[in-house]
Formats: structure tokens, C-alpha cells, sequence
């Protein structure tokens, strides 16, 4: 079994406020050049306008085509990966894991691309994927303010991947 410790090669520690967080890259997963608009992911039913996902009516006539959301869920392919370990996440783990939820909840209501694609248990830490970097790093975040402890980011400007920990 991986150790989801371990840093795979292409990732290089960022800062919590790194400028690539505030940037709005579109995920180009899998993506074969620009969308018409408006196109709604027969999966998921987000409809591409205006540049971007959102949640909301297509007509009937809209192009069809699956959102990177919906791909990467199908391929099993995270952009997102976000571990939660340590002795106060173990003794706190179910309060910590709604929070966790509810932020991709809110955060999914707005942004039909941030979702949480799996919860594994390996080794007494959870790992948590995501379709989107933001996600990961959002509930990171969500997480340090509520508790603290030690969150860190390793980023992959090739793939666009983000890995997090957050200990406590
Ligand atoms: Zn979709």
C-alpha cells in the first residue's frame, strides 16, 4: 500500500498564500479545444457559459459534453489530494470530517467543479480527493482556522496537482 506521506516526484512545497491559489485557472482536463456555449454535462447537468461551470438551466438545444468534474471522477483521476492525521484528528475525527463536508457542500453549491471524489482510510489517516485543487485547499484552510495545527502544500505546475496535509 502507498504511504499517502510520501511526496511523489513533479511536487515542490508552496506557501499557504501562493499566488497560484488566487489565480482562475479552468481545469483543461481532458478538454478538446474551447466549448460552445451554452453546453451542459449530461452527467452533473453544470452548464458551460460565460467562460465557466455553473449550476443552472440549459435549453434543450445545448451541446453536451462531460465537465472535468465528471471525467475525473469516471477516470479516478484527483486533482486534489488532502491527508488528515494525527493524535487530535483521531480523537476528533467525526466532528473534523463534517466540517469537512460541509465545506464541499457550500463550496459546491457555487462551484459545480469542487466536489470530493473519495474518503479512504490508510493506516489510521484519511485521505481525501477532489476534483479540483481549490477544494483541497479550501477545506486545509477550513480546517487550520477552525483547529490549527500544521498544514502544508506541495504543488505540481505540470499537472496542476496539489497535495495537503494537515496534522493535528
Ligand atoms: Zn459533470
Amino acid at each position: 500500500m502507498m504511504n499517502i506521506k510520501s511526496i511523489p516526484s513533479g511536487f515542490h512545497q508552496i506557501q499557504r498564500h501562493d499566488g497560484i491559489f488566487q489565480e482562475q485557472v479552468h481545469d483543461a482536463y481532458k478538454a478538446r479545444g474551447k466549448l460552445p456555449e451554452p453546453t451542459v454535462c449530461p452527467q452533473c447537468n453544470a452548464v458551460f457559459h460565460e467562460g465557466g461551470w455553473r449550476w443552472g438551466d440549459a435549453p434543450a438545444n445545448a451541446h453536451r459534453a462531460i465537465c472535468p468534474a465528471c471525467h475525473r471522477m469516471q477516470d479516478h483521476y484527483p486533482a486534489g489530494f488532502l491527508t488528515l492525521s494525527g493524535e487530535f484528528f483521531s480523537t476528533h475525527r467525526d466532528e473534523i470530517m463534517h466540517l469537512v463536508r460541509n465545506h464541499e457542500q457550500s463550496e459546491r453549491a457555487e462551484h459545480p467543479l469542487q466536489r470530493i471524489m473519495a474518503v479512504e482510510e490508510i493506516g489510521g489517516e484519511v485521505l481525501v480527493t477532489t476534483t479540483d485543487i481549490h477544494l483541497a485547499r479550501g477545506i486545509g484552510e477550513a480546517l487550520h482556522h477552525a483547529y490549527r495545527g500544521d498544514l502544508e502544500y506541495h504543488y505540481n505546475p505540470a499537472e496542476n496537482l496539489l497535495r495537503v496535509h494537515w496534522t493535528h
